[in-house]
């Protein structure tokens, strides 16, 4: 297969965040909404690390969502602050890593919220 099907093959699997929504991997959903869930992460970097992730799979990262639907990233946003404020304080950071060598490693958009006892001035790394 050329480099260029194999990407399209693997453009075309449903995106770890896809099958755990479908139920097909399990993880614990906080929140959801019609368009919008927040599960916890499975490896958290902060005492409060939970991860906000349109339905859709149609978006790669926060910069494709921005343009191609920016209602449905007020909404991620909304569901951010909400679910900081139930387990947390409601203060939060919200964190998108987009591309490879930001860290991205799962291309279904997602913002990772980190929130509970932050250290003031780290920006994570
Ligand atoms: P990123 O590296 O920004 O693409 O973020 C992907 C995040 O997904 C990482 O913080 C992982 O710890 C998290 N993650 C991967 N698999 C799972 C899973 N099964 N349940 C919850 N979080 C996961």
């Amino acid at each position: 297969m050329s480099e260029a099907l194999t990407r399209l093959d693997a453009m075309s699997e449903p995106s770890i965040f896809t099958r755990i929504l479908q139920g097909e991997i399990p993880a614990e959903i906080v929140a959801e909404t019609e368009n919008v869930f927040a599960i916890r992460d499975i490896a958290p970097q902060a005492p409060v690390h939970l991860l906000v992730i349109p339905k859709t799979a149609q978006y790669r990262d926060v910069v494709a969502l921005a343009a191609g639907d920016p209602a449905l990233l007020a909404e991620v946003v909304d569901l951010a602050h909400r679910v900081a404020a139930e387990h947390a304080d409601g203060d939060f950071r919200l964190v998108f890593n987009t591309g490879e060598g930001a860290g991205q490693t799962v291309f279904h958009v997602h913002a990772h919220v980190l929130a509970g006892g932050l250290n003031e001035k780290s920006l994570g790394g």
